[in-house]
């Protein structure tokens, strides 16, 4: 077993078991992309057993704080049971889960979900990579299931030094799967789709969609960067009368079409627009059109830290827009997934872009990645997906 020794001082976020070493705080010792090392403090104490990755500014991902513990496949077997009974024990109304959530649940850089009868699971780490066939035939024990996809693509396999790979890791068959999601029914491909195939962290926030939509009795709603069409389901299914969904995927859009019809709802209720979203606002906003409720869900604006100040501006803006396309005594359904943008900060700007407006608002609820997407207390970096329900005084 290689040891990795610490820079005086440098134990002190182990200590309160923050999973990640970074180069910085080690003073010697190397070893193989994935392999376990013992880590310890500069005076030689046991700190934790990781997977070291040469390449990344993240050298060391923390397997386990106990030094009794064996890093082999009974372990892995354990983490991911623990994982998966978790998520039977949360009320989760759908057959899409995500099972394993990285860090949050002491295995990181791996993410599984569940699509009905099919896993997708990302290695997204030097230690899950090394780890790829153990993990892969403990998940089909502990599933009970036979078909798992690997969607390892993810950018965060660069700065591991990985290459992407994709394709069925255990088991074949249809890339396509259909989800029941709050009753409705929603397809995916998780061979085509963005991350393991859909947005799975939104999936209570589309429910408080459903619901508001049905409480209000909203004519018009707007569902911005819709990809497949999620929150377009919900508010259908909530009863708006029509719901116009904008995209810059195509793919994601024929998609959506197909969920609408999925759920038998007629297409003459929607309209779809491939298109940029802050461009279709502008262009609203000089038609005069106005919705009774609007959904921001875009892209991580913020990929990291140092984007923050023009990521922050970006938020403004489309918020600053939704706002005042919103009728007023209208709802804004808006999102951030960017870890770097705080719940607080997240907040300021959604009232600075209110101000703009030129409109009064209150916040009417909270939103968060659904519970299958949980953080581990000592792990606030996994906490990423924050929204605001926030509605126009009239
Ligand atoms: N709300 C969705 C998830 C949205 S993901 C759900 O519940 O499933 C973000 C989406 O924004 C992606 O589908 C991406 O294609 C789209 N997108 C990114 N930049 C865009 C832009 N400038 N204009 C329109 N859509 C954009």
């Amino acid at each position: 077993m290689k040891t990795i020794r610490l820079k005086a001082g440098k134990e002190r976020s182990l200590l309160r078991h923050h999973p990640w070493v970074f180069d910085g705080a080690i003073d010697r010792g190397r070893a193989d992309p994935g392999e376990t090392v013992r880590v310890e403090s500069a005076e030689g104490r046991f700190l934790a057993w990781g997977a070291y990755a040469p390449s990344s500014k993240i050298r060391v991902r923390v397997w386990s704080f106990d030094e009794a513990e064996r890093i082999d496949a009974a372990f892995f077997e354990r983490r991911l049971r623990a994982a998966v009974q978790l998520r039977e024990r949360l009320a989760i109304d759908s057959d899409g889960v995500r099972l394993v959530h990285g860090e949050s649940d002491g295995l990181p850089g791996l993410v599984v979900d569940r699509y009905g009868d099919v896993l997708v699971a990302q290695f997204g780490s030097s230690g899950a990579e090394r780890h790829k066939a153990v993990i892969a035939d403990a998940l089909l024990r502990v599933t009970g299931l036979q078909r798992l996809y690997e969607r390892s693509d993810a950018s965060v396999r660069q700065l591991e030094g990985l290459p992407p790979a994709t394709g069925w890791l255990r088991g074949d068959g249809p890339t396509e799967c259909v989800i029941h999601e709050n009753g409705w029914r929603l397809s995916l491909d998780v061979a085509e789709g963005h991350k393991t195939g859909y947005y799975l962290d939104q999936r209570d926030s589309r429910r408080a969609c459903a619901e508001l939509t049905r409480r209000f009795g909203w004519g018009d709603v707007l569902n911005c960067y819709s990809y497949t069409g999620g929150f377009t389901v919900a508010a259908l299914a909530g009863g708006a009368r029509h719901v116009t969904s904008i995209d810059s995927s195509g793919p994601a859009l024929e998609r959506a079409r197909r969920n609408v019809a999925l759920n038998g709802f007629d297409a003459a209720r929607c309209t779809f627009l491939d298109a940029d979203v802050n461009a279709s606002l502008r262009a609203f906003w000089a038609e005069g059109r106005r919705f009774d409720a609007i959904v921001l869900d875009p892209p991580k604006l913020a990929p990291s830290a140092a984007h923050l100040e023009r990521a922050a501006r970006a938020y403004k803006d489309v918020n600053r827009l939704g706002f005042k396309l919103l009728q007023p005594g209208g709802v804004l359904f808006t999102y951030s997934c960017s870890g770097a943008v705080g719940v607080e900060l997240f907040q300021k700007i959604v009232a600075s872009a209110a101000h703009e407006a030129g409109v009064e608002a209150t916040i009417l609820a909270r939103h968060g990645g659904a519970p299958d997407h949980p953080t581990g207390l000592a792990f606030p970096e996994g906490e990423y997906l924050k929204g605001l329900v926030v509605w126009r005084r009239p």
